[in-house]
Parts: structure tokens; C-alpha cells; sequence
């Protein structure tokens, strides 16, 4: 299939044959009782590179979420999140549906960083009439886009002041540190945990990784046994989990290269607001570019360009095509003459 050019996500990757080898013959034993070695050196792994001292790992980046959120907080405490956050808009509320914590949402820049003149205002003081502020949430790479460690840090420096924990949702931190040119570990610091999701343009199957202080993720591993994500013979998807931190890293500043030469491709064809969809410049910062597309291309051009091979979602007024792996090095041609094709058959733009 690899004449196909899926842009819809960097969730779509397929193991590679590296990854089923490592599957195949991978040591394993009951995760539940803390005996499978290929998860454990996972997370002895994972927890290195982010330099934290423990780390665990997960079915979903929803579900390590969901309990870091579940371990920082308690019934009637409160977190504080971007309001356009993974955690907030894409996770079903499940901290609110499953752990009783409510959370209080932050206006965020356009650049995804947090107003923190509005977080100031938005932190409960100590009063019975008030939920319990106790946490502040952020996301890094936030749909494409990279905060800047200065940023993180003020961010973190502010919880600091409020007594409150900081938890990354970094489902794509290894983009953010690539595209920053800086280590996980220089990111991971800033935090007291961080969730990075293995399953994206790091190319694993399967998995999330959340990492944290060796008592915190104790307390981790009984919520995850609560939510139902006590896995046993896991080593075999842990296996693939490895490689993906190890050779899946090392693709990633690849994949961005193929999204800065896709959005010059692009801007060649889609030329001065020719047409009613346009590059939204200085997004292209790790391995997304993002069209503002004209409601009236909403259905015909995803089929058109899936007539070309080209997959794309189908945005409401904004597109957002993903690199990864398994994307062709001659992609970006390839596509930017998909949308040519489709202004040409287009009868009304
Ligand atoms: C994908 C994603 C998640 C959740 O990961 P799943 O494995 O799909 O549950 C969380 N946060 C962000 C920012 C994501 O992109």
C-alpha cells in the first residue's frame, strides 16, 4: 500500500518489519504481577530519556491522561487546561466522568501557549465555596505546533508559585524536542509528569508511556489497574514500543523536513487566496502543515485527492495533513499536483 499517502495522522503507521521481529521473539510474563522484563526495560528506558524516575506504560495516550490526572488530583479538586487541550476537548471528559475532577479551562494564544495573566485569575482561592485548584495541564507539540522551552518554563514556574503539580500531555513530545533541537530529558524536567504517546510519529502499534517520581507512578499503577489498564503478556507489544523510541525518534526530524518541503510544494499551487484554501503560515513547525479550507471544498476535495491516493480528513474549515514514516519521500510533489488537479476540475473556486 505504500502508493497510498495518508495525511489524515501519524496514528496510521504500520509496524515495521524490525518491530514484528522484536514481537515475535520478545521475553515476556504477566505485567500485573511486574514480571514481563521487555516491559520493564521499557519503562526503565522511557523513564531515562525523560529523566524521571519511573515510568509506566499504557494502552492509549487517552488513558495515561486520564490517570495522571486521576493520580494528581482527587474528588472535587480542579485542574487547569488549554481550552482547545487534548485532555479538555478529545478525551470524552474523563477525569470529570470517571474521577470527579472538574476541569477549568484556560484561553490559550494563538501560538498554543496558555494565557497565564487569564490562568492567574482562574486559580481558586482556599474556600470552601471553591473546587480545589491542584494541577496545571499543558500540551507539547499542541496541533503541530512547538512551545518553546522558555515558554514551558514559565508556564511550570507559575504552578510553581500556586502550589500546583504540572503535567505534559506530551502525545507528541518527541516532535517538540526534535523540532527544538534539545533532549527529552531537558523537556521532561520542567514537569512533575509527562505522557508521550508511542503509537504516533514514533510508530509503535500500540502505546503510551507516563513517567513521573517512583512513588507517584506507584500510585499510577493502582489507577491504571482501576481504569482497566493492567495489561499481562504486554512485552509483546513493548517490544515494538522500544524500537519505536529508539529508531521511530530518529525518523521524526525526517518527517518535518517532508512537511516544510510539502507546505513550499503547496504554496506554489495554492497561490495568493487563489482559491479558498490556504497554507496557514508559521504552522508548520514540527510534522503538520494546516489549510484554512473554504466550506464549499469540504466534500469534493478529500475525494478527489483520495482519487490521486492522497487520504485527508474531512476538516471543517481547516485541514491538517500529518508526515510520518510512511509517507513517500516524493509526497510533497505528489500531493501539491493532487491539489493542482482538483483546482483545475474545481467549477467554482
Ligand atoms: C493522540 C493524542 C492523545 C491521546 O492519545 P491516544 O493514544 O489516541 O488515546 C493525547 N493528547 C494529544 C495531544 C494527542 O494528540
Amino acid at each position: 500500500m505504500s502508493h497510498i499517502i495518508d495525511l489524515r495522522s501519524d496514528t496510521v503507521t504500520r509496524p515495521t518489519p524490525a518491530m514484528r521481529e522484536a514481537m515475535r521473539s520478545a521475553p515476556v510474563g504477566d505485567d500485573v504481577y511486574g514480571e514481563d522484563p521487555t516491559v520493564e526495560r521499557l519503562q526503565a528506558s522511557a523513564a531515562e530519556r525523560l529523566g524521571h524516575e519511573a515510568a509506566l506504560f499504557f494502552p492509549s495516550g487517552t488513558q495515561s491522561n486520564l490517570v495522571a490526572l486521576l493520580t494528581h488530583c482527587g474528588r472535587g479538586d480542579e485542574y487547569l487546561v488549554g481550552s482547545d487541550a487534548h485532555t479538555y476537548r478529545y478525551e470524552g471528559g474523563g477525569a470529570a466522568v470517571l474521577g470527579g475532577i472538574q476541569p477549568q479551562p484556560v484561553p490559550s494564544n494563538e501560538d498554543g501557549a496558555l494565557d497565564l495573566d487569564a490562568a492567574e485569575s482562574l486559580v481558586k482561592p482556599r474556600d470552601p465555596h471553591f473546587a480545589r485548584t491542584r494541577l496545571l495541564c499543558l500540551e507539547n507539540t499542541w496541533h503541530g505546533r512547538v512551545q518553546a522551552l522558555d515558554t514551558m518554563a514559565a508556564a511550570a514556574a507559575f504552578a510553581r508559585r500556586h502550589d500546583l503539580a504540572v503535567h505534559l500531555d506530551g502525545a507528541r513530545v518527541a516532535n517538540a524536542a526534535v523540532a527544538l533541537d534539545v533532549s527529552l530529558a531537558r523537556i521532561g524536567a520542567l514537569f512533575d509528569s509527562v505522557s508521550l504517546c508511542l503509537s504516533k510519529g514514533l510508530g509503535a502499534p500500540v502505546g503510551s508511556i507516563l513517567c513521573g517520581r517512583a512513588a507517584w507512578i506507584e500510585e499510577a499503577r493502582r489507577w491504571r489497574k482501576v481504569v482497566g489498564g493492567g495489561m499481562r503478556q504486554i512485552g509483546v507489544i513493548a517490544a515494538a514500543a522500544e524500537l519505536a523510541l529508539t529508531d521511530g525518534f530518529g525518523g521524526l526530524a525526517r518527517d518535518h523536513r517532508l512537511a516544510g518541503e510539502l507546505e513550499r510544494a503547496l504554496a506554489t499551487v495554492l497561490t495568493d487566496r487563489c482559491c479558498g484554501i490556504d497554507v496557514r503560515s508559521g504552522w508548520t513547525q514540527s510534522n503538520m502543515v494546516w489549510l484554512d479550507v473554504d466550506t464549499r471544498h469540504g466534500e469534493s476535495l478529500p475525494s478527489v485527492l483520495r482519487e490521486h491516493g492522497v487520504h485527508v480528513g474531512s476538516g471543517r474549515g481547516a485541514l491538517r495533513l500529518v508526515l510520518h514514516r510512511d509517507i513517500p519521500d516524493d509526497a510533497p510533489s505528489r500531493v501539491a499536483a493532487a491539489f493542482a488537479d482538483y483546482l483545475r476540475r474545481a467549477p467554482d473556486h
